[in-house]
């Protein structure tokens, strides 16, 4: 049962609390629109008792669902036995020695070291500077551009905004600096050209990044940075033939590979990383999210063999590896991580998701045909359809009908919350669902689109 909340909890958030992504003003007249109390499962339940499945894990985290006891215990083992302490000077915690050791034995292959940091954003920052401190190493410090996708994400601190490829994250903070370049992003339902192939758009995308390495030149370019699946983006699955592609334009010149998994980690994909669904190469990885579950701020840079060897060189020739955060390792977050990457093994992650993932683009698939549905997509446990005023033309909506609040309005009455981005709602459910939760979750979703039909023709 819940607890009753005091009715001043929802005016103190009003008056107090800066919401991220949020309009603030309408915040501070209208307060939250629900405040979130319990969990359990792969279900939230609001203050009034009402549940809903999380069909979007949250922000994509919540792998292990909500309200889980074992993890409780595990942390307060961990504050119990020491709290804090830190990892710098070559200090230590076995809670951290032993998560980075596990993390180490399920990362793609050859890739063994790890730098814990709190956040995706941390370790998506941290990768940055690793690139430039190895190109610096290897005595070539003109390598400073990256190249990232438009509608990527990587997180909003300084300079993760610039490897964000959303204008909105840029405008009015003077972002981004220079250095950093977008290319389109592999989205093949809204950017091919008419008849083009899947292979074919893939080309032309991989032909765009080689063409601006040679504008600019090879001799200035670090790095190319890119989410397997794009998330916040859209939740879009790359077209045939990308990855390959890009790999190969990289290969040819040098360019360092940052592959982030913030999302795509943990069997998202289907597979124990993106990285491996799509076969890419990467010579930094980073991860958070599913890391711990969500349960606590924990994220980790997976370090490949070429970058470490330049760290080593640094660290020689400047004394130390000079980076590091008070709480990179913090002991407490790095007990919970192991716990979830124990609980993932116990559960066979990868089989459990791959055994889930035909029920789940079947339930995609069951809406293709829906009258508001104009694209589906998806991979693994992560998926997500195109509302469109037209199947045709593909044309939306006229915004004066404002049908994704509509619809976002709609799910929450059926018990359901989703990602909406743009005209797409995306599902990226807890990776513990089930089968019958799975078509429990479309069921939802189907009668909130059917009711968004019925109103739009009222
Ligand atoms: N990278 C990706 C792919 C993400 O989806 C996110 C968060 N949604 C981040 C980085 C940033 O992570 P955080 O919000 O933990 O800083």
């Amino acid at each position: 049962m819940n607890k009753p909340l005091p009715n001043s909890i929802a005016a103190m958030d009003a008056a107090h609390q800066i919401h991220p992504h949020t309009n603030l003003r309408r915040h501070l007249e209208t307060g939250p629109n629900e405040l979130l109390v319990r969990g359990q499962g792969i279900q939230v339940f609001d203050e009034t008792g009402k549940g809903y499945i999380e069909g979007a894990a949250a922000l994509w985290c919540s792998s292990l669902g909500f309200g889980n006891e074992r993890l409780a215990e595990v942390a307060k083992q961990a504050i119990t036995d020491l709290g804090y302490y830190h990892n710098f000077r070559g200090s230590g915690t076995p809670q951290a020695a032993q998560l980075c050791s596990k993390l180490a034995d399920i990362a793609p292959e050859g890739m063994d070291k790890v730098l814990l940091q709190s956040s995706g954003t941390e370790a998506n920052d941290t990768a940055l500077k690793l690139v430039w401190y190895y190109w610096d190493a290897m005595g070539e410090p003109k390598r400073r551009k990256i190249i990232s996708r438009h509608e990527g994400y990587h997180g909003t601190g300084t300079l993760t905004s610039c490897l964000t490829g959303k204008t909105k994250f840029h405008e009015g903070y003077g972002l981004p600096f220079s250095d950093f370049h977008y290319v389109t992003m592999p989205y093949y339902y809204r950017k091919a050209e008419p008849g083009e192939s899947e292979q074919q758009f893939s080309t032309r995308l991989a032909e765009e990044i080689e063409a601006l390495i040679l504008r600019e030149g090879p001799e200035t370019i670090a790095a190319f940075w890119a989410e397997p699946v794009l998330g916040s983006g859209g939740a879009i699955t790359p077209p045939e033939g990308y990855f390959e592609k890009v790999q190969a334009v990289l290969d040819k010149y040098g360019v360092l590979f940052v592959v982030d998994e913030v999302i795509c980690g943990f069997a998202r994909t289907g597979e124990m990383w993106g990285s491996q669904t799509y076969n890419l190469k990467p010579d930094l990885i980073c991860c958070a999210k599913a890391l711990s579950a969500a349960v606590i701020p924990i994220s980790a840079v997976i370090v490949g063999p070429r970058v470490f060897e330049g760290m080593m060189q640094q660290s020689d020739r400047r004394g130390s590896f000079t980076h590091g955060y008070t709480y990179s390792g913090h002991p407490v977050a790095c007990a919970v991580a192991h716990e979830v990457l124990t609980i993932y093994e116990e559960m066979d992650l990868v089989t459990h998701v791959k055994s889930l993932e035909p029920t789940f683009l079947a339930g995609f698939k069951a809406l293709e045909d829906h009258p508001l549905v104009g694209n589906i997509d998806g991979i693994g446990l992560i998926g997500a359809l195109e509302i469109v005023a037209d199947k045709d033309t593909r044309a939306m909506h006229d915004p004066a009908l404002q049908i994704m609040p509509m619809l976002d309005r709609l799910t929450r009455e059926h018990g359901l919350i989703t990602r909406l981005i743009g005209n797409r709602i995306a599902l990226a459910p807890p990776q513990i669902i089930t089968q019958p939760e799975v078509e429990e979750m479309f069921a939802r979703l189907k009668n909130a689109l059917d009711n968004a039909v019925n109103n739009i023709n009222a």
